[in-house]
C-alpha cells in the first residue's frame, strides 16, 4: 500500500515527448500526433523500426485512460512490472480489476464484502452447441468438479475446531515488500501470505482434519443440466448462482456457462436471428427456373422454387419470412431464412451451342457500331485471366500509404490491412 507521504508524482514524461505532445494532451490531440507519427515511421515506407515500436508503446499507454493515470503517477515502471499487490481503493486496483477481477499473478483482487466477507469468484466455462440446437431448444448435462466446504469439519480444517495464528505473518495474512520505482521512491506493496495462503491462521499437524488435510475444502463433482433455450445465441451466459468454488468465509461466486455455436456445414447466422444459406445453381436454372429442398435445423424439408419466367442473376439474395432463427424468449418468433445464389456458368460453348442462344436471346449490343473501317483504327489486344483479390492484396502491400484513411478515426496504423474478402 502506497503511504500518503509516498512521492505523488513521476516526472517521467518519455511517452508525451515521444508523441511530441505536452503532458495535459487531450485524447484526440494523442491520436493525431501518434497517426501523424505513425506513418512518418512507419517501416514501410523505409521509417525505423524501434522507433516505429516505441510510438506505438507510447501511444497504447497513453491512450487507455488506466494506463495514462498510472504512467503519470508512477512512471513507466509501474507499467512494466505493475503486477503486485495493491490495495482494494488504490488506483492499481481499479488497473488489475480491467484484467477480469482475478488479479494478475493469482492475487485475488475480487472485492471484499461491505461485512468482510470476500466474493468467490466465478467461474466460467463455454459450453459448445449446435445451430440445431439453438434451433430446437435442447438441455445438456455438464460434468465438473468444484470445491466445497469439508463437511468433516464444517471448513475449520481441524478436529478439535482451533486454529493458531500463523507465524509467517503473525496472523495478519498479510506479508509485504518494498521496492526501488525511482530515484529515491520506494514503493511497498502487500500481498498475501504465502504461509497460509492469506488465511493467517495454520493448524498444527496432530489436529489437521483427515478429510480435507486441514484445507478446510474438499472437491466434488457436480453434474449441472444446462438449459439450452429457443433463439439462445452465440456468446448468451446461462448462470448458476452460488454454484462456484466454496471457500471459507467467502460468499461462493457463480458458475457462468457460455454458450459457443459451432459451424455449421450449411447454415450461417448473422446478426440476432437470420439464417444465411448458400446455393448454387446452374445457368439453366437461373434462366429457366428452379426447385429445390433445403431441408431445415428441425428436419422440415422446405420446398423452395422460382417464379415462372424469373431470372436469377449471379450473387443476387432472396429470403424467406419466418423460417430463420426463432427469438429468444419468443420462440415463435423467427427471423429470416436468406438464400444467396451462385451461379455455375459453363466454361465453355461451342459454336453451335452459340448459335442456338444467340438465336433466343437478345442480339449483341456492340455488334451494330463495329464498321471495318473502326477496326482498322484499333489495336488489338489479349485477355488474360486474373485472381482480382489477389493482384490487390500485392497492390496494398507495396503501397501502405494508401491504406491509411484520415477520415476513419479508427484505422490504427499497425500496419496494411489489405483489401478485405468480399467473402460471405
Ligand atoms: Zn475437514
Ligand atoms: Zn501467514
Amino acid at each position: 500500500m502506497f503511504g500518503r507521504g509516498a512521492p505523488k508524482k513521476s516526472d517521467d514524461t518519455k511517452y508525451y515527448e515521444i508523441l511530441g505532445v505536452s503532458k495535459n494532451a487531450s485524447q484526440d490531440d494523442l491520436k493525431k500526433a501518434y497517426k501523424k507519427a505513425a506513418i512518418k515511421n512507419h517501416p514501410d515506407k523505409g521509417g525505423d523500426v524501434d522507433k516505429f515500436k516505441e510510438l506505438a508503446q507510447a501511444y497504447e499507454v497513453l491512450s487507455d485512460p488506466h494506463k495514462r493515470q498510472l504512467y503519470d503517477q508512477y512512471g513507466e515502471d509501474a507499467l512494466k512490472e505493475g503486477m503486485g499487490a495493491a490495495g482494494h481503493d488504490h488506483p492499481f486496483a481499479d488497473f488489475f480489476n480491467s484484467f477480469g477481477g482475478a488479479g494478475v499473478g493469482g492475487f485475488p483482487f475480487g472485492g471484499v464484502g461491505g461485512h468482510g466477507q470476500r466474493r468467490g469468484k466465478d467461474v466460467v466455462h463455454t459450453l459448445k452447441v449446435s445451430l440445431e440446437e439453438l434451433y430446437c431448444g435442447t438441455s445438456k448435462k455438464l460434468s465438473l468438479s468444484r470445491n466445497v466446504l469439508c463437511s468433516k469439519c464444517k471448513g475449520k480444517g481441524s478436529k478439535s475446531g482451533a486454529s493458531t495464528k500463523c507465524s509467517g505473518c503473525q496472523g495478519s495474512g498479510k506479508k509485504f515488500t518494498t521496492r526501488q520505482i525511482g530515484p529515491g521512491m520506494l514503493q511497498r506493496m502487500e500481498h498475501p501470505c504465502d504461509n497460509c495462503n492469506g488465511t493467517g491462521e495454520s493448524i498444527t499437524a496432530k489436529d489437521r482434519c483427515l478429510s480435507c488435510k486441514g484445507k478446510k475444502v474438499v472437491t466434488e463433482k457436480k453434474v449441472l443440466e444446462v438449459h439450452v433455450e429457443k433463439g439462445m445465441q452465440n456468446g448468451h451466459k446461462i448462470k448458476f448462482p452460488g454454484q462456484a468454488d466454496e471457500a471459507p468465509d467467502t460468499i461462493t461466486g457463480d458458475i457462468v456457462i457460455v454458450l459457443q455455436q459451432k459451424d455449421h456445414s450449411k447454415f450461417k447466422t448473422k446478426g440476432a436471428d437470420d439464417l444465411f444459406v448458400e446455393h448454387t445453381l446452374s445457368l439453366t436454372e437461373a434462366l429457366c427456373g428452379f426447385e429445390f429442398i433445403v431441408t431445415h435445423l428441425d428436419g422440415r424439408q422446405l420446398l423452395i422454387k422460382s417464379q415462372p419466367g424469373e431470372v436469377i442473376k449471379p450473387d443476387q439474395y432472396k429470403a424467406i419470412d419466418d423460417e430463420g432463427m426463432p427469438m429468444y424468449q419468443r420462440p415463435f418468433m423467427r427471423g429470416k431464412l436468406y438464400i444467396h445464389f451462385t451461379v455455375d456458368f459453363p466454361k465453355s460453348l461451342a459454336p453451335e451451342q452459340c448459335k442456338a442462344l444467340e438465336a433466343v436471346l437478345p442480339p449483341r449490343a456492340a455488334a451494330a457500331q463495329m464498321t471495318d473501317m473502326k477496326l482498322d483504327e484499333c489495336e488489338e489486344t489479349t485477355l488474360h485471366d486474373v485472381n482480382i483479390e489477389e493482384e490487390m492484396r500485392r497492390k496494398q502491400a507495396q503501397a501502405p500509404k494508401e491504406a491509411y484513411d484520415d477520415d476513419d478515426d479508427d484505422d490504427m496504423p499497425g500496419g496494411a490491412q489489405g483489401v478485405q474478402c468480399a467473402q460471405q
